[in-house]
């Protein structure tokens, strides 16, 4: 049996890190796109799920603001009127999507009941289990394919 002569070497090249907020300087092969820090599993939730899960708790709030501001949101939970502020900060744009009492899944899906949309829960219940981190081990099957689509969703 022969063994590989050698293993496909990639040369390490300075790469600044694309996690929200960090851009640490790090070296890296040229699909590496986060610092070790990033890298962890714990930070990969959200990149690993498609760009409609990241609204399941948060929505998507374009805009152009170069200040903080104050803005006061409508609960996006059916039924329920409560309005809440947010604090929205130039190019951020992910934010909360509940009012505060209805950030508790739990807390949703008593109102949800309350209610009688019972057809609701059934849906957010779905939308959660979506949202289940991978075990570890996917992680290292994971292509250089699989990269580049999660790339595309964050
Ligand atoms: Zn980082
Ligand atoms: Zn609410």
């Amino acid at each position: 049996m022969q063994l590989p002569k050698s293993r496909r070497r990639q040369k390490l090249r300075e790469k600044k890190c694309q996690y929200p907020g960090c851009g640490k300087i790090f070296f890296g092969i040229h699909i590496s796109k986060y610092c070790p820090e990033h890298r962890q599993d714990r930070y990969r939730i959200r990149k690993r799920t498609k760009p409609e899960d990241v609204n399941i708790k948060n929505q998507t709030f374009k805009h152009n603001y170069t200040e903080v501001i104050t803005m006061v949101l409508d609960c996006k939970l059916e039924g329920c009127d409560n309005q809440f502020e947010v604090k929205i900060y130039p190019r951020q744009y992910i934010y909360p999507k509940y009012c505060p009492e209805h950030r508790n899944e739990y807390k949703r899906v008593r109102h949800l009941r309350q209610i009688g949309r019972e057809d609701l829960i059934e849906q957010m219940i779905k939308e959660s289990e979506m949202m289940e981190i991978e075990p570890m081990a996917a992680r290292e099957k994971e292509t250089e394919k699989d990269i580049e689509a999660v790339d595309d969703v964050a």
